[in-house]
């Protein structure tokens, strides 16, 4: 049995919030702030991965100690956690001292072979979900055949056994019930169906996993740092009879009750909000919205607003990416869809007033200035300003009142108001 933890218990809602250059807690925990004026309890996760450290040369404490300054200077009295996100066990380690919020990411571990009779001892102890499964919340019971739930044995089992490696080596070290445990698959070619998904979670209660969050790859396209592509209805059904299953889950394997859905590159999916919100208000369900990059392109829209020299860098820093597209695409290829004939040149940038370019990044689907492939580029292009170093973070703290303004303004405005307010 795992329920009923009195430890580290995750809220209802979360923001998840990526500070890539360690600039921008306050203004994001300023969104937070603003939330609860408005009614809304949404506590924030600072999350930074393996890849982005690495990519930005910092270490994990960091964001720890950017966190805890916003909080101290903002006064913020609620809970807020700064989470290990995307590691495993090879990566893990310098996570421990600073975190209290683990992704545990097992997505490359997906289809791999487990042990020879696992899938049988697995199916032999749970004969409850091959046939007929009446789930609360759904219109039709999921019917698993006894193929069906030998295939998704045999395609999760050693993911799931992975991710109980890691959370055991986790917990060792910190102490159970210390931190929150997130398992994320999302960074995978294929959606996990509902079934699937009960069934992964019957086995992460096999492994004695106290997960709170789980991160499914969902059906459609999510590009980072632009809306949703996708079927939006099928979204919608999916992700409501995702929210069932994990409800019924969460009793049948007495997994933590607060368990929750969480999207990853969840930042800019305007369209699918409306129907995340109404499938959480089905089912009272709560959720976690992991954004990241989102705010770096904010510090670029600040700059280019502050105009002047930081006009200059915003524009210096397009050049330069403009240069490594590929390089700096590679990390990032299965999460964009970049038009490289739609990327202004860097000449014609050069020329562009700070509208232009606020216009052309800014994600605001009405104006005729927004493009999109520019957004993604530079999305993945931070590697860029942590080249540029002091000079980067020198520019940031002089044009902080700009850039504070869009960052703060494009967490709450953008995203904590259409999903957690719904207006
Ligand atoms: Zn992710």
């Amino acid at each position: 049995m795992i329920d009923s933890k009195d430890g580290t218990v995750l809220e209802k809602y979360s923001l998840g919030v990526g500070d890539r250059f360690a600039h921008q807690a306050k203004a994001q925990l300023a969104a937070c702030i603003k939330a609860r004026e408005r009614g809304a309890s949404v506590v924030p996760v600072w999350n930074k991965s393996n890849r982005e450290h690495n990519i930005v040369g910092s270490e994990p404490q960091s964001a720890r100690d950017a966190a805890d300054a916003a909080v101290r200077a903002l006064g913020w009295g609620e809970p807020y956690y700064v989470d290990a996100d995307h590691i495993n066990l090879g990566t893990v380690d310098r996570f421990l001292g600073s975190c209290d919020f683990f992704t545990l990411d097992v997505a490359e571990a997906i289809g791999r072979h487990p042990k020879s009779g696992a899938v049988e001892a697995f199916l032999g102890r749970h004969h409850e979900l091959v046939g007929r499964i009446e789930i609360e919340g759904l219109s039709h019971p999921l019917t698993i055949t006894k193929d069906k739930a030998f295939s998704a044995a045999a395609k999760y089992l050693f993911a799931v056994h992975e991710a109980g490696e890691i959370y055991r080596h986790v917990a060792k070290r910190k102490g159970e019930d210390t931190f929150v445990t997130e398992v994320s698959m999302d960074e995978t070619d294929s959606p996990q169906t509902p079934s699937e998904l009960l069934l992964i979670l019957a086995a992460i209660s096999d492994e004695g996993i106290p997960i709170q969050t789980i991160a499914p790859k969902f059906t459609g396209r999510f590009n980072k740092g632009v809306d949703y592509v996708g079927n939006l209805e099928q979204f919608e059904t999916e992700f409501a009879s995702d929210v069932a299953v994990i409800a019924y889950a969460a009793g049948r394997y007495r997994l933590p009750k607060n368990l929750k859905l969480s999207v990853h590159s969840g930042s800019d999916k305007f369209s699918i909000y409306a129907p995340i919100r109404r499938a959480l208000g089905k089912f009272d369900a709560g959720v976690h919205l992991k954004t990241a990059g989102t705010t770096w392109l904010e510090e670029l829209i600040g700059l280019a607003e502050a105009g002047g020299e930081g006009l200059a860098m915003a524009k210096e820093v397009y050049a330069e990416a403009f240069a490594h597209q590929k390089e700096l695409c590679e990390p990032y290829a299965a999460v964009i869809d970049i038009d490289t004939k739609k990327l202004p040149a860097p000449a014609e940038v050069a020329k562009w007033t700070a509208e232009q370019y606020a216009g052309a990044l800014r994600h605001d689907q009405k104006n005729p200035l927004f493009n999109p492939n520019l957004r993604q580029l530079l999305h993945v292009g931070y590697k860029v300003a942590a080249k540029m170093g002091e000079r980067y973070t020198k520019m940031l703290e002089a044009c902080e009142e700009s850039i504070s303004r869009n960052v703060t303004g494009n967490l709450f405005d953008r995203h904590i108001e259409p999903l957690f307010l719904g207006s």
